[in-house]
């Protein structure tokens, strides 16, 4: 399909993985990030009008399953997400995400759609968009330590929206390594993979974290890392686990999503709760500085906001008018008589 009727408010469009694959291939994978990053943007610095709420987490031994709404007043959104790192020795996602859109004057939900790669997309969009403003003048170098799921995504944003020209692999299991060399020289990256953290991290301007253990893990150690630099944490994203060192936490210049979600679910889960941090929004509004000064280690703790699926929910609302890129999903009851929702059943004997 398909363009809906109008007048079939009823009929919701439901985008799958595959309308998502033909969606990024139709816009190119590039200029998607950046229109992704261009609505994150926007929706930050419109920062005080949403409902924001950290979001509602189910954890178990394996992983955990997370509701993340929120709204501006105008549209509501919601992702459903999990994040399971034993799942891929069993051949599943360790990520799988979807989505929903509503309007808020009926409640009525405009957009259903698969996020598995829709938060891959928007997790990346939101790395650039803040090393565009925290990373040091010039970055052309980047460690990616973890290449699994997401990290050709966080790679590719780089290059796209920072200009980064070169990608230093680190991974404990080689295979994901050399998957993540293969696809990302494919990009047109000049790519070294490396055998130890360590090793990645030589030359590289900008440091990108993004592995999956639910524990409190040190992926980085506090000599590892030298003056000047910007990490970008991704994979600490959840009570119990995180990526940094402590100390390295008390060199940086912290820079958080939302500080009632991060506190309990960021790297600085590791810190008393009056530590200092400055948040995303403050920086792209222009109320506080980003980088200072050269010798400055940024720390963006990412661990991924509700108002970033919003954003690229919106993005995909917006993207997908007046294309093939959806069904029709008839997903809510819509009898003749609103009231009459008894009768349109029997009817239908
Ligand atoms: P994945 O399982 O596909 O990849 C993780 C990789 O990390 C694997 O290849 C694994 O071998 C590697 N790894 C594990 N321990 C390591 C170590 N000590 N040193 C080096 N590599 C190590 O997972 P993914 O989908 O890429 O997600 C990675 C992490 O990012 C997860 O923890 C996930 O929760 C998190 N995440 C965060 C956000 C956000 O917004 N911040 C969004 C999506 C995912």
């Amino acid at each position: 399909m398909t363009n809906l009727n109008p007048s079939d408010k009823a009929l919701v469009p439901f985008v799958s993985v595959d309308h998502m694959m033909k969606l990024v291939h139709h816009i190119g994978l590039r200029d998607m990030l950046k229109g992704i990053a261009a609505y994150i943007e926007h929706d930050f610095k419109r920062w005080e009008l949403f409902d924001k709420t950290a979001r509602i987490g189910s954890h178990t031994d394996d992983g955990v399953m997370e509701l993340m709404p929120t709204s501006d007043g105008l549209d509501y959104g919601f992702k459903y997400v999990n994040c399971h790192p034993k799942n891929t020795k069993e051949g599943l996602q360790t990520v799988v995400a979807f989505g929903l859109l509503a309007d808020v004057s009926t409640g009525y939900p405009v957009l259903l759609t698969e996020m598995t790669l829709l938060t891959a997309l928007r997790t990346a969009a939101t790395s650039a968009t803040m090393a565009k403003l925290l990373a040091p003048k010039g970055a052309i170098c980047m460690a990616m330590i973890g290449n699994g799921a997401q990290s050709e995504f966080q790679a590719i944003a780089m290059q796209a929206i920072l200009g980064i020209n070169e990608v230093r692999l680190y991974d404990i299991d080689p295979a994901a390594t050399a998957k993540c060399a293969a696809n990302l020289m494919a990009a047109g990256l000049r790519v070294t993979s490396c055998k130890t953290a360590q090793d990645a991290m030589n030359g590289a301007q900008i440091i990108t974290t993004c592995t999956a253990d639910k524990q409190y893990a040190t992926i980085l150690t506090d000599n590892m890392v030298g003056a000047g630099v910007h990490i970008n944490a991704i994979g600490g994203d959840c009570p119990g686990k995180t990526e940094l060192a402590e100390a390295i936490l008390h060199r940086a210049d912290i820079f958080v999503e939302y500080p009632p979600q991060t506190r309990v679910e960021g790297e600085i889960q590791q810190l008393p709760e009056d530590h200092p941090v400055t948040e995303l929004w403050e920086v792209m509004t222009g109320k506080a500085a980003g980088r200072t000064s050269e010798q400055q280690i940024t720390l963006f703790d990412s661990v991924g906001f509700a108002i970033e699926d919003f954003s690229a929910l919106r993005y995909v609302r917006d993207q997908i008018k007046g294309t093939e890129m959806f069904h029709p999903l008839d997903l809510l009851a819509d009898p003749d008589d609103p009231r009459d929702l008894f009768g349109m059943l029997d009817r239908a004997k």
